[in-house]
């Protein structure tokens, strides 16, 4: 049976990618099970550079196909950022970051921003894909909502005139920047996997 390594420690996550490799006859693995532990440097200068280099590193590593994936949030007035350096903006966590943010963009008119998803599909020896998807917002003015995580209390989603932190996951899950690059993905899968 074929393999695929998810490059990631993040068990929702592994969970997603198991759910979309369910019709495939693939094991899928986590860097758990293939007893990866050492801290992979994500030197790149976007969400492509560092998924592909996070899949690289664990291609090289084990000859197995992986998957790896990069996201992040972009503040146009902010000129991109934080972009990259989303999760470690403000070097504590998700409350601080978000009110780091609004501090930032005080007297800032223009709100407009877009969280970014890059996934790399890793198959075979410098043979690679990359998937992009973008969920467009707005920075809003306050911190509000009880799902989500990271940026979602901060982010305003227009056609719903809600935060992304007062959407259900499943809602979520059906709009985000993950999910369009992971339907992106999808499309391809048959090429590299067999299908059950
Ligand atoms: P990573 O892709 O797991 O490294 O996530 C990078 C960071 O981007 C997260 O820690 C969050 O701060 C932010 N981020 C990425 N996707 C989302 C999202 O869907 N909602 C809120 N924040 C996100």
């Amino acid at each position: 049976m074929k393999k695929v390594i998810i490059a990631s420690k993040n068990q929702g996550k592994i969970n997603e990618f198991k759910e979309l490799f369910k019709d495939f006859n693939c094991e899928v693995l986590s860097l758990d099970n293939v007893n990866f532990a050492d801290e992979i440097v994500e030197e790149g200068q976007t969400f492509y550079d560092n998924a592909l280099i996070k899949a690289e590193t664990i291609y090289k590593k084990y000859h197995i196909p992986v998957i790896a994936d990069d996201s992040g949030l972009c503040v146009y007035a902010l000129n991109l950022r934080p972009g990259i350096y989303s999760a470690r903006y403000s070097g504590k966590g998700d409350l601080a970051n978000n009110q780091k943010l609004l501090e930032e963009m005080k007297d800032v008119k223009d709100r407009r921003a877009y969280f970014e998803a890059a996934i790399c599909l890793y198959v075979s020896d410098n043979q690679y894909k990359l998937y992009r998807g973008v969920l467009e917002g707005e920075i809003g003015y306050e911190i509000k909502g009880d799902y989500g995580f990271g940026y979602d209390k901060v982010f305003y989603l227009k056609e719903y005139d809600k935060y992304s932190s007062e959407i259900s996951l499943e809602e979520k899950n059906k709009i985000s920047h993950r999910a369009k690059a992971f339907f992106e993905l999808k499309k391809d899968l048959d090429a590299y996997f067999n299908h059950k």
